[in-house]
């Protein structure tokens, strides 16, 4: 299930880092081994009721001082008016209305988006003198006041924005396969996206009634529905390579997060770089397939160990992800951009396979029995069951008798031996340890 994108947008000083960090509990998803990946406060994972969003803090951003506020806040919208499905804009009501949040607004209508109005700080008014109603004027409906710093007033505010969720995958329902071209700024992700619904094409139209027509690519191969995520299709007019790059990732991540596989491309003329590693972090960490797709091949002088040396090297870079599927391609010429395709569909029923939990049983008793469990203090480690819970990635629960007992290297042996068994190449599994007590 792809969720929904929430952005913060609102000028320095109005309580932005505060609500986000109120509203994400500090519980963040990072997932610890991954090397490379982004730490900043800019997005984390939340929950309201049944709902689960992407929440994102535009003001994270660290724009540059030098530029006057107007500038950076223009930026901040822009992001959010490119990225999210809901923006709160967060003003404040010890300062009202200023010729910033107008401006501000004034973008944010013409977006079409949807957007709530959150008045902060209510805290600092007497009951008799909270007067939101000058909120209005924005434009922009019905105010909502709250306070961060108290946490008040923060479940009526999430109920209005779940409320705006329209469910994305009702529209491109779940027979769709959601694909994200991810990689560096000229790495060739229009050119390929080209590519395949250009000279391949079968049925090409765009996700109309979505909130997302201006990027998304509908395409259909052989029975199969696919949708491509476009991270590069807006471009963005700043001078400085730091903010492109900033921009790009926070693209790069609402992409990534409605994905159910990416191929990451990488350039062959430049071979692979620290970024390159960084944004095959983001897949990996948000359980996506993915597909390592090395292109410009057609540009590179080659003799016969080109390709198996720039594989070595591929291999070393990306060995958290040793799953991943590696393809030499040319959004160019347009060579092996069907085995590509072909790949896509591998991974993709890679990333929804269901085992029962019969044969999972079979597989991990089979396990236990060429390679012991390990023993800590005379404890020995026991695994009752395993099960699956879920897909997207391929989930599974481990029952054990004690969690301290499962190492790092056993829980990896039997994360080995499943894909040995099933396969899952293209996809990362998640394995969850639970504690059960003996009955
Ligand atoms: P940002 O620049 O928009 O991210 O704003 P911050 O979250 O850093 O907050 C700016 C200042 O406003 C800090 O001093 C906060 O303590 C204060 N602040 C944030 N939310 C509230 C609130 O709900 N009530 C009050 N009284 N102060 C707040
Ligand atoms: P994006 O920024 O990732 O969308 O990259 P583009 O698709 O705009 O491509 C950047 C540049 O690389 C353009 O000049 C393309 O013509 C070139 N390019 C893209 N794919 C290939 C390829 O397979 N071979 C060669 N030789 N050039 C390519």
């Amino acid at each position: 299930m792809s969720k929904p994108i929430v952005a913060i947008v609102g000028r320095p000083n109005v309580g932005k880092s505060t609500l986000f960090n109120k509203l994400i509990n500090e519980k963040r998803s990072i997932v610890e081994d991954t090397p490379g990946v982004t730490r900043d406060r800019v997005y984390a994972d939340c929950e309201w009721l049944k709902y689960k969003f992407t929440l994102i803090d535009t003001g994270g951003l660290e724009p540059y001082v030098s530029d006057p506020i107007l500038k950076q806040m223009q930026e901040q919208t822009q992001i959010a008016i490119d990225t999210a499905d809901v923006i709160l804009f967060i003003v404040d009501i010890k300062t009202g209305i200023t010729d910033t949040d107008m401006h501000v607004a004034h973008m944010l209508r013409r977006s079409k988006k949807k957007v709530l109005v959150i008045v902060n700080k209510y805290d600092v008014m007497s009951k008799k003198d909270l007067d939101i109603y000058e909120f209005y004027s924005l434009g922009l409906g019905d105010p909502i006041p709250v306070s961060s710093g108290q946490g008040l007033g923060l479940g009526d505010m999430l109920d209005e924005v779940v409320a705006l969720f329209v469910n994305y995958d009702d529209m491109i329902d779940d027979n769709y396969i959601k694909v994200a071209i991810i990689g560096k700024p000229n790495v060739g992700k229009s050119s390929l996206l080209n590519k395949i619904i250009g000279e391949y094409r079968s049925i090409v139209s765009d996700a109309s009634g979505t909130t997302r027509d201006a990027v998304d690519s509908l395409y259909q191969k052989n029975g199969r529905n696919y949708v491509f995520i476009d991270t590069a299709g807006i471009r963005h007019r700043s001078k400085t390579m730091r903010k492109i790059e900033k921009y790009a990732i926070l693209r790069t991540i609402a992409a990534i997060k409605r994905a159910d596989l990416c191929i990451l491309l990488i350039d062959a003329l430049e071979g692979i770089s620290a970024q390159d590693v960084r944004i095959a972090g983001l897949a990996h960490e948000n359980g996506k397939g993915i597909i390592i797709a090395v292109n410009k091949w057609d540009a590179i002088e080659k003799d016969t160990h080109t390709m198996n040396e720039f594989l070595k090297d591929v291999e070393g870079n990306f060995a958290y992800m040793s799953y991943s599927y590696k393809v030499f391609i040319s959004a160019k010429t347009g060579q092996r951009i069907n085995k590509l395709l072909e790949t896509i569909d591998i991974v993709f029923d890679n990333v929804i396979k269901r085992i029962t939990t019969g044969l999972l049983n079979e597989v991990l008793i089979d396990a236990m029995a060429t390679s012991e469990p390990p023993v800590h203090k005379g404890r020995v480690l026991k695994i009752y069951y395993i099960t699956q819970v879920s897909v997207k990635p391929p989930t599974f629960v481990l029952f054990v008798n004690d969690l301290k007992l499962l190492h790092f290297s056993y829980k990896r042996y039997i994360e080995n031996r499943l894909r040995l068994a099933f396969g899952f190449k293209g996809t990362p599994i998640h394995l969850i340890i639970r504690m059960k007590t003996k009955d």
